[in-house]
């Protein structure tokens, strides 16, 4: 392996990224915009916070599997011993999603997205759909698996002057949403479960952290352009997987935002190239897997005077102290595996996660520069565990059966480096860094579900679905700066769920691209920061509307003056339709302004016009256009006294 040394993450060039053979791929989540969840008939996308009914409490246990091996994972989650607690609420949860009763038919309107969303992807459509089991134990799901059927496989979307492939896509139920996870008790909302959702999956084509957030950004707004998946924060969520030459594909879960991409991958990367280079230095020293040595050893009575406060407060509960002994590690929890991050805390999150330490710090080593114990105390513990001076120190406290298992986790991890990068899925940290979240799954998590029949995908299906695929947004952006639309509304339009609706006022209705532009972009955006309900503007409202315009009923202006009505009454009603001003009313609202400004003191003259103008349009909005009024009244201070 080469002997390069990370920059930091601004410094690192796409030929330092070929170096170390960066490859990263992606899993991308998203929620589909469907009224029911995918096999209940509960709402989707209906969210409480605080209000719940019930709780449920379980348990979760590993079986063996058909193969009679136990998943690394699910002993994982055993070894926590956590009470998981479901909060339930009545409107958005039934018996289905807690395992009561079988799942109903598949959500034909979930379906026909995920399909539509495929061959957007350029993929091939499966002829049957066959839904399958994924085993999750840590009680995100409280079956215990998540129901999954793969729609589409291969594929492929444009990047730069090269393809990006598509391993494939599925349709699967959305998880729990965590409230918390503190000690041995983690607690679940209910309301997103069984919510539909894809997860399309690409190949390792990524070579930099920046394409990675690229092509993550150009799928998500691929997917969004069809109009038909839920945005906005938690509706899409993407697992990054990442590797280097001689490293292990490990997953980062749960990214929430693309801009944390980069420096996430950039530090996961580093961070399989730091270990390597532990593991040849751990291979120097001598230390291999076979020749490892640690021991275990409690250590309480040493500390019962100690005023290292995390300790000292232990033993004053009653709690213990272990003492690993590392042989021959000196120095190497103080190897930097991130920025500003180092070997031991890939030790510390373990503790954390298996044993349930959550407190931090959970661990306290001989390596470390910062105060922790006196140097009288680690040479008295050195002595009492016939340690030399050649080897690192670690204490880990809890009651009785965490600092047990904390020791042994430590253990487990410490021997892990001598071969390098295990295999394990990552959490996505605010500081750009990755913790440990658990145990890579293995492959037969997988297995058929027998309460659900496979279903035909029918070639009129696929048909039906072709024919009505929308254009690639790249080739909107294309057509809309032909035809003029503002630079600054192209890249909302172009994956607008209204980019259908502005084809129509554009090319069949004649309605200029940039007054349609406005009123389906820039317009809702107004209303929504005011507090309306943009999602009462649908396509045939807003068609509508325009044809009122287009019919002269109304002016240009009254256009943004109904939305505006119709996103706080829900409907296009005729009482809302303003009457265009006749010349005769206005001319008489212009008299009444004049009167009114004249009254009033301004200390600059010019102002009138201004003030007039504001006045005028007051009492007539909606009624005429601003443009009009502006032309009259300034023609009118022109020309004093022209209408009297
Ligand atoms: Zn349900």
């Amino acid at each position: 392996m080469s002997e390069f040394v990370f920059k930091p993450f601004e410094e690192m060039t796409p030929a330092d990224y070929a170096e170390i053979g960066f490859k990263s791929g992606l899993e991308i989540h998203q929620q589909l915009l469907t009224e029911k969840k995918l096999f209940c008939r509960c709402p989707a996308g209906k969210y409480h916070n605080d209000v719940y009914h019930a709780e449920i409490l379980r348990h979760m246990r590993p079986t063996l599997s058909e193969l009679g091996e136990y998943d690394g994972t699910a002993l994982m989650e055993f070894k926590t011993k956590k009470d998981i607690i479901y909060r339930i609420h009545y409107d958005t949860v039934c018996t289905y999603e807690m395992d009561d009763t079988p799942p109903f038919e598949i959500n034909e309107q979930a379906l026909d997205i995920a399909l539509e969303i495929g061959l957007l992807l350029n993929a091939s459509l499966v002829d049957e759909l066959h839904i399958s089991r994924k085993q999750y134990l840590d009680g995100s799901i409280p079956t215990g698996f998540q129901r999954t059927a793969i729609t589409s496989v291969g594929g492929y979307i444009p990047y730069k002057h090269r393809q990006i492939g598509i391993i494939q896509m599925s349709l699967e139920e959305d998880s729990c949403r965590e409230v918390s996870d503190f000690g041995h008790t983690r607690i679940y909302l209910t309301d997103r479960l069984g919510m539909p959702l894809i997860e399309t999956v690409t190949r390792p084509d990524m070579r930099t952290p920046q394409e990675v957030a690229e092509v993550n950004e150009l799928l998500r707004r691929l997917v969004n352009s069809t109009g038909k998946v839920r945005t906005g924060i938690g509706a899409a969520r993407q697992d990054v997987n990442v590797s280097v030459t001689g490293g292990t594909r490990i997953e980062i879960k749960g990214v929430p935002r693309i801009p944390m991409i980069p420096l996430l991958t950039y530090n996961e990367a580093m961070r399989q190239w730091n270990l390597l280079r532990l593991r040849d230095e751990l291979h120097r020293r001598g230390i291999t897997n076979e020749s490892f040595e640690a021991t275990t050893t409690e250590v309480t009575k040493l500390l019962n005077k100690t005023r290292y406060t995390p300790i000292h407060n232990a033993v004053a509960e009653g709690k213990i102290v272990n003492c690993v002994v590392l042989r021959g590690w000196r120095g190497l929890l103080r190897w930097q595996t991130q920025t500003d991050t180092y070997f031991s805390r890939e030790i510390s999150d373990r503790v954390r996660v298996i044993a349930c330490l959550t407190v931090l710090p959970n661990i306290a080593h001989s390596d470390s520069r910062s105060e922790t114990l006196s140097s009288h105390e680690w040479q008295k513990i050195r002595k009492f565990v016939s340690a030399t001076e050649d080897d690192t120190l670690v204490l880990v406290w809890g009651d009785r059966r965490d600092a047990d298992m904390g020791a042994s986790e430590i253990i487990i991890r410490a021997k892990e480096a001598t071969l390098g990068v295990p295999s394990e899925t990552r959490q996505a940290l605010y500081d750009g860094t990755t913790g440990f979240e658990r145990i890579l799954p293995g492959p037969q998590r997988m297995y058929p579900d027998t309460d659900l029949p496979p279903k035909k995908i029918t070639d009129e299906r696929k048909e039906r679905i072709k024919a009505n695929l929308p254009i690639y947004f790249w080739e909107r952006e294309n057509w809309y700066r032909s035809i003029g639309v503002p630079e600054d509304l192209i890249k909302d339009l172009a994956i607008s769920k209204y980019a259908k609706t502005f084809e129509i006022l554009v090319q069949e209705k004649n309605i200029s691209p940039i007054l349609a532009a406005n009123a389906l972009i820039s317009f809702p955006k107004r209303l929504k920061k005011k507090g309306h309900n943009i999602n009462l503007l649908s396509d045939d409202i807003l068609i509508e509307v325009f044809d009122l315009f287009k019919k002269s009923v109304i002016c240009k202006d009254a256009i943004f003056y109904l939305l505006d009505k119709i996103t706080q009454n829900g409907e296009l009603d005729k009482s809302i339709i303003p009457h265009p001003c006749t010349q005769s009313e206005l001319n008489y609202e212009i008299r009444q302004a004049v009167k009114k400004v004249e009254k009033m003191k301004l200390y600059d003259g010019k102002n009138k016009v201004v003030l007039t103008i504001a006045q005028v349009m007051k009492n007539l909005y909606g009624r005429i256009d601003g443009c009009i009024v502006s032309q009259t009244v300034k023609n009118y201070f022109e020309k004093e006294n022209i209408y009297e």
